[in-house]
């Protein structure tokens, strides 16, 4: 049998675009419209002050064998950082990483649990706690947080900082986005992986609560 090399190429090429063309082709198209229309909208004013958000980080015994996984998780809440800080003037600092010595199995145990044994009260020195879980049996989500509350998880993943921006934005009030109405958010699943702001609906919900007390206990 004599192969056709230009059909045999068409159908490898076909399938690795079925597989990323829909991130490679929409992700550069929405970035130009983003940009042209202006939808990065900072919401806090120049001379506003920062509010500092302090996290206590919980890993999975998953992270013990990931080399410089600190050093990762501090990339991360930089990044998660960066964009709060651009919209509305929100910072976030680690208290603590705290390694855990077993494996999460369950996304939402897990977040229980994290309420149950991390209690922020008012003497508290950290606001929120944020679950990092290496192979949880969860497939459908990669994070869960408590609307307005001061718990998160997420699964590890390569696009974990727009979902660490999502979760918590939860915290801070913004709701979810299914559809492809609102796209240019990071509170929609559908959006691209390197979209990381908030629309406007949601960006005004979370800077409502730019001075929300999560220590209240
Ligand atoms: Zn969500």
């Amino acid at each position: 049998m004599e192969y056709d090399w230009l059909t045999v190429g068409l159908i490898v090429l076909g399938v690795v675009w079925g597989l990323t063309g829909i991130e490679i082709l929409l992700g550069p198209i929405s970035w130009i419209i983003a940009k042209i229309f202006n939808l990065e909208k900072t919401f806090a004013d120049e001379c506003e002050p920062v509010r500092r958000i302090g996290l206590k980080i919980v890993v999975d015994k998953s992270y013990q064998r990931i080399r410089n996984y600190s050093q990762r998780i501090k990339d991360l809440v930089n990044a998660a950082s960066e964009q709060f800080r651009k919209q509305f003037k929100i910072e976030f600092y680690i208290q603590e990483i705290v390694l855990l010595e077993y494996r999460v199995k369950s996304l939402k145990v897990f977040l229980g649990w994290l309420k149950f044994e991390f209690p922020v009260t008012p003497q508290s020195d950290f606001d929120l706690v944020i679950g990092f879980a290496g192979k949880p049996y969860d497939f459908s989500t990669g994070g869960m947080a408590y609307f307005l509350g001061n718990y998160a998880v997420i699964k590890r993943s390569w696009y974990k900082d727009k979902t660490l921006i999502h979760e918590i934005g939860h915290l801070f009030g913004a709701d979810d986005y299914e559809g492809l109405s609102n796209y240019f958010s990071v509170m929609n699943y559908y959006a691209p992986f390197w979209l990381k702001f908030f629309d406007l609906e949601q960006g005004k919900i979370v800077y409502s609560n730019k001075w929300k007390n999560f220590r209240t206990g």
